[in-house]
């Protein structure tokens, strides 16, 4: 088992990346570097063993369509869902467009009450926000209190409401770190029939074991921010509910027999008909092997260096002058950092630090309604990860420090 403990210089050396770039990559929330066993795991699929998944009975394309299933079963066994409850789709952001087109917009009428977080991504927000536009239902805001991650109590009552469809809410803010308490939540929408859809692509790495335990109905994540590659995500959903669903993408792989001219065609078994298309096979097995590389890292090991060097960052930019806090020193633990200078433009900070090799993120960060909340336009966010070092962050003080002497 790799450990974390008195090694971080070895973790580091895993990511080849990490290892021989001159730059400080502070922007793990938005897509994180990839160890070696990634790398080396998505070279044999792409060269020994390259097949068509589900399409040959010859022995090596037998071996890539196992190979191919036993990905599935290992996101199941993450989870806690059964490998027919989880799809392969390109990203988090098709995982929940997918539910919200195929599952709620079918079953949504006028007056229903659809709710999200104010923390959302655009990409668990839209998404809703089309479904409710298409069906005249309402999209409604829970507040979420920074310190505790819980809703107010007169929130929790209007979800209990029988209006209420559906939840859907992160399980990890990208820009404020802040992580919602869910379990309460959860059981408010099932006591009313609503089903719950959480998004977890900022915190499945840290957090696995916290969201099998959970009761939600629909779990969707990314490879890219665990490690694995982009253009692969995963929906995990529950078997009745995909029962009800309609394919989102018809083609290939997917049916059993097509229908005469416009007559129906029957669709094949689940997941299969939800995989239409040339399934993405290198981007499989590279998430398998960073599942595989997450599971082996101690939880307990990850939390501590994630809390140590959030704290760190946390505190040594709070000490700066003219710097606003985003990010509760509560949130720390998650690594993901955003401040605001009181006088400094984030796009001006972003641009002193990218001329210092410091890779941090400037903007809205796909947010737009969470900086609404905040009254400001957009932020600087440096986001860390098991890599990341105490002279990343350094870096980035001492970039922040030269800005100051630019601007003012
Ligand atoms: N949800 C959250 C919280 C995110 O941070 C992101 C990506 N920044 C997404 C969803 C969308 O992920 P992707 O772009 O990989 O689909």
């Amino acid at each position: 088992m790799t450990s974390l403990s008195g090694a971080q210089a070895n973790l580091r050396n895993l990511f080849p990346r990490i290892r021989a770039s001159e730059t400080a990559y502070l922007d793990s929330a938005a897509t994180t570097h990839k160890p070696e066993s990634v790398i080396t795991a998505m070279q044999r699929a792409a060269v020994e063993g390259y097949a068509p998944v589900h399409r040959g009975l010859y022995a090596e394309a037998e071996s890539a369509s196992s190979a191919y299933e036993a990905v599935r079963e290992q996101c199941g066994n993450l989870l806690r869902f059964k490998p027919q409850e989880i799809v392969f789709t390109r990203s988090a952001t098709e995982s929940i467009n997918a539910v919200a087109q195929s599952f709620l917009t079918p079953q949504l009428n006028p007056g229903d009450w659809v709710w999200v977080s104010e923390l959302e991504h655009h990409a668990n927000y839209l998404p809703w926000q089309r479904a409710c536009q298409a069906s005249g239902a309402e999209l409604r805001v829970l507040k979420i209190n920074y310190e505790t991650g819980a809703a107010s109590a007169e929130q929790i009552e209007e979800l209990a409401d029988s209006r209420t469809r559906m939840l859907a809410i992160t399980g990890q803010s990208n820009v404020v770190g802040v992580m919602p308490q869910l379990e309460p939540l959860i059981q408010v929408a099932h006591a009313v029939g609503a089903a719950v859809l959480v998004d977890a692509a900022q915190c499945l790495t840290h957090q696995a074991s916290e969201l099998a335990r959970l009761d939600a109905d629909f779990i969707v994540f990314s490879g890219h921010k665990v490690f694995g590659p982009t253009g692969i995500g995963v929906l995990a959903a529950r078997y009745h509910h995909l029962e009800q669903m309609e394919p989102w993408l018809v083609g290939g792989g997917m049916v059993d027999w097509v229908g005469e001219g416009a007559a129906k065609s029957e669709w094949s078994d689940i997941p299969a008909r939800f995989e239409a298309g040339s399934p993405n096979y290198i981007g499989v097995i590279g998430l398998g092997a960073a599942l595989d590389f997450v599971q082996k890292l101690p939880e307990r090991e990850v939390a501590e260096h994630l809390l140590r060097i959030g704290s760190y960052a946390h505190h040594t930019l709070s000490q700066l002058p003219n710097i606003r806090m985003l990010t509760p020193a509560s949130a720390a633990a998650t690594g993901v950092i955003s401040f605001i200078h009181e006088r400094i433009h984030p796009h001006d900070l972003g641009q002193v630090c990218a001329d210092h090799a410091v890779a941090v993120r400037a903007g809205h960060h796909c947010a737009q309604p969470l900086m609404a909340s905040l009254d400001i336009p957009a932020c600087l966010r440096a986001s860390c990860s098991i890599y990341t070092s105490r002279a990343d962050i350094n870096r980035l003080m001492q970039a922040l420090e030269h800005a100051e002497r630019l601007f003012l």
